[in-house]
């Protein structure tokens, strides 16, 4: 394979052959392809795209690159939920173990932080002895005996993600729509699932800030999702505000826990029992969606869901009933009267990781007992001096008071309301 033409023809917009996608991963795993190359092909498809045979054929190609969870036969079925990321998204902490009370398995690969989002391990590593560096024999053996687990990747399932997603980390590829379906999906395929839902993020605090960005995107990982084998739908869900109250990690355990004992605030709620509702009805598990979401919120409410929130934390070597360390709080007030009109989500996450809750560089160290927490939503009329975000940090820039403080825009009148989920993408 002539690796340099082969750039060139995607760089002047022609469409790659399986096979040459195949060659081109292949070697990339093995070495045979140095990053340069690799760097300036991910360059090329940032600009020229993929179509829909080039995306099936990639996420394929990296799918194989790796081993895949292997399950016993007559075992529950294998769903799993992803999320696009957010500022606040706590979902996955209670969906998995919602989900795992349905007689569902749950074998959740997930991620850290990246850039202002968080990230759902980074969150669980609050609670102290919580492991997320389980071995494929760990995984296996706590999804069938707990029913759910969430853990990190693997050197063993797709490592042409691992090092394909390093390089376009550091050479502005990662916001290319057919990369990232690839990435997302191969990892998905990787846990030999049999459906999984999306949740595909816009807004102010999303990667993808429009909703026709977002649909694209969910267009696209429903389309390849759907042509490799696995049952997959999405929703776009609003990301122009925190979801929930608290955006950092200890402080959003302590919400997942409130809303895993049934307390939880109402959007947040909705998105749960949304995504929630998707899988049971795709696995048959419920006649409609309605009657899912009242099964979900029945284990929310009796206690059943915490439980196996708890189960899974031991499992995984935590200690659930250890305290959550939070930093000690500070309060921003609104400057004027009116309503709250927007909120720059993205620059309310920077402001966590100023806080030491994200990191600026891969390995830095965070500070779990960083956050915040929205006293006021977009609408919400408010006084001057009305308390409008709490800070927890036992030290704060002035830089970061005063950007919280700016995120949070206070209009004259009242904005017009929007919905949370806006549609369902996807069979
Ligand atoms: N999340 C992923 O797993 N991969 C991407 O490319 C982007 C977000």
């Amino acid at each position: 394979m002539n690796v340099p033409q082969l750039i060139a023809r995607k760089r002047d917009g022609h469409a790659l052959h399986p096979d040459e996608i195949a060659a081109v991963v292949s070697g990339f795993v093995d070495g045979s392809i140095p990053d340069y190359q690799l760097a300036a092909l991910a360059m090329a498809i940032y600009f020229q795209g993929m179509d829909g045979d080039e995306t099936v054929a990639l996420t394929d190609q990296m799918l194989r690159s790796g081993g895949l969870l292997e399950w016993s036969a007559d075992g529950p079925p294998k769903v799993d939920k992803h999320s696009t990321g957010g500022i606040g998204d706590k979902v996955s902490l209670v969906l998995a173990p919602l989900l795992a009370c349905c007689d569902l398995h749950v074998p959740m690969i997930s991620g850290r932080g990246l850039g202002p989002t968080g990230g759902t391990l980074d969150k669980l590593e609050s609670i102290p002895g919580f492991r997320t560096d389980l071995n494929l024999r760990e995984i296996r053996s706590i999804t069938e005996r707990v029913g759910c687990v969430i853990t990190g990747a693997t050197g063993d399932l797709v490592p042409a993600d691992q090092k394909l997603y390093a390089l376009r980390d550091v050479t502005a590829t990662v916001p290319s729509i057919p990369l990232i379906t690839a990435s997302i999906l191969s990892k998905k395929l990787a846990e030999n699932l049999d459906a999984l839902v999306l949740d595909v993020k816009f807004g102010s605090g999303a990667f993808m800030k429009s909703t026709a960005a977002a649909r694209e995107l969910a267009t696209s990982l429903t389309h390849v999702g759907t042509q490799l084998g696995l049952s997959v739908s999405a929703l776009l869900c609003d990301m122009n505000q925190p979801l929930g109250r608290t955006a950092g990690n200890a402080v959003e355990v302590r919400e997942s826990l409130e809303t895993l004992d049934g307390d939880g605030p109402a959007d947040l709620v909705e998105v749960i029992l949304a995504l929630g509702a998707e899988l049971l009805q795709s696995m048959g598990a419920a006649s409609d969606l309605d009657a899912a979401r009242t099964v979900l919120r029945g284990h929310l409410d009796s206690g059943r869901a915490r439980e196996r929130f708890d189960s899974m934390v031991v499992a995984q070597g935590g200690d659930p009933a250890a305290p959550l360390t939070v930093a000690q709080e500070l309060v921003i007030e609104a400057g004027r009267p009116g309503y709250i009109g927007t909120i720059d989500t993205e620059a309310l996450g920077h402001a966590i990781v100023d806080l030491g809750g994200g990191r600026r560089q891969r390995g830095d160290v965070i500070d779990h007992s960083t956050g915040i927490k929205m006293l006021v939503r977009i609408g919400d009329r408010v006084d001057e001096h009305q308390p409008l975000v709490r800070v927890y940090a036992d030290q704060v820039a002035a830089h970061v008071t005063a950007a919280i403080q700016a995120a949070v825009v206070i209009a004259g009148v009242a904005p017009a309301a929007t919905p949370l989920i806006l549609e369902r993408v996807g069979n």
